[in-house]
């Protein structure tokens, strides 16, 4: 039954949508979703013309009341099929607020119920390399980089001097190169490999990930909404009969918020920030819709994002477009944008 999920899933693009429950102390009185299928949803829009309902097609929806458990178990069999030596991607797209976070990683304060897919996703893996140990030996080892204003640095660096510490903090040193199929397979080989044999591992990495992750973000200023954040999974597995060596490897990718800013509103800095978002996000909604057009020519030199994911993305890749969106009617516009883009790559 796996093998044939996996099979359906081979080569192609999937496009999942979530909708965020309206949060504690949010009216829920009146909300956009207008109706919900398990495949499709319908948003309430209003314009001089009077009311009307919108309508969208994914390949699975999520309701504010599904969990996280559910959310993971839909994507169990794509996660899987990276110990079968597949590249996967997962990205997670929506405007600042919509959920991505929550459901990549989990909420502020997360407990083992509320774990998102990249704990759940290294849990699953290590729970079937387990499985497989008589025939299969697994080696596991994750990078975490962010991209922010298209520069790409290593989450997972250990910090040990205050020195480098505020290097780092001024972004002196600490931008890597990506490289395009280099001798290990790896796209950024100078940021941290980790090998990871177990849920702790796993753990304690993330609170590395997110401890460097907030250098540079103030109070008012959370710089993790607008920079890409990407957790890769390399795998090996040899198969200790024949001795044959497969490689995998997953991008869980949290992607910037997508909100349009105001360009007369913001100047400086936040402009560029917000230029560099647009342009990636742009880049990451070409390569998609050509791969899923198969047109012969996919733009991947546009973004830094789709140079670092240039081999995970297309043949044999499996890739999952996630699209988060917020129930409020003050969010409307951005939730048909999210929308729209989805249904682009779709
Ligand atoms: P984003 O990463 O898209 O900016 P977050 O994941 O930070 O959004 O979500 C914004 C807020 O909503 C957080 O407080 C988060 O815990 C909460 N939240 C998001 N999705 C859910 C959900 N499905 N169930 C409960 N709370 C959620
Ligand atoms: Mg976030």
């Amino acid at each position: 039954k796996l093998y044939n999920q996996v099979q359906d899933l081979k080569g192609s693009i999937r496009v999942y949508c979530r909708v965020r429950p309206f949060l504690p102390g949010q009216s829920s009185f009146s909300s956009t979703i207008g109706s919900m299928q398990d495949d499709s949803i319908g948003i309430n829009t209003a314009s001089r013309h009077g009311k009307s309902l919108k309508s969208f097609s994914f390949n699975k929806v999520f309701g504010p009341s599904a969990t996280q458990e559910e959310v993971f178990s839909d994507m169990q069999p794509l996660v899987r099929s990276v110990l079968d030596g597949y590249n996967v991607c997962i990205f997670a797209y929506g405007q600042t607020g919509s959920g991505k976070t929550f459901t990549m990683s989990g909420p502020r304060d997360i407990t083992e119920k509320s774990q998102g897919v990249n704990y759940r996703a290294l849990g699953d893996l290590f729970l079937l390399a387990e499985q497989r140990k008589d025939t299969f030996r697994y080696d596991i080892a994750v990078q975490m980089i962010e991209i922010y204003n298209e520069q790409v640095r290593d989450l997972l660096r250990e910090r040990v001097h205050f020195i480098c510490f505020i290097f780092v903090f001024l972004n002196v040193f600490d931008t890597l190169e990506i490289r395009n199929s280099s001798q290990k397979g790896l796209s950024v080989p100078d940021a941290s490999l980790v090998p990871v044999s177990s849920t702790y591992d796993v753990i304690d990495l993330m609170k590395l990930g997110h401890k460097n992750r907030a250098v540079g973000s103030t109070a008012l200023n959370d710089r993790s909404s607008r920079s890409h954040s990407c957790l890769t999974v390399h795998v090996q597995g040899r198969d200790l009969t024949s001795g044959a060596v497969l490689r995998g490897c997953m991008h869980l990718v949290d992607l910037a918020g997508s909100e349009r800013v105001d360009k007369s509103e913001v100047t400086g800095d936040r402009l560029k920030e917000a230029q560099h978002i647009n342009k990636s996000l742009s880049a990451l909604g070409d390569v998609i819709a050509s791969l899923a057009h198969k047109n012969p020519h996919v733009p991947y030199r546009n973004s830094k994002l789709t140079q670092l994911l240039q081999d995970s993305l297309g043949g044999q890749a499996k890739t999952l477009m996630f699209v988060h969106i917020s129930p409020e009617v003050d969010a409307v516009g951005e939730t048909i944008s999210t929308l729209k883009f989805a249904e682009r790559v779709a």
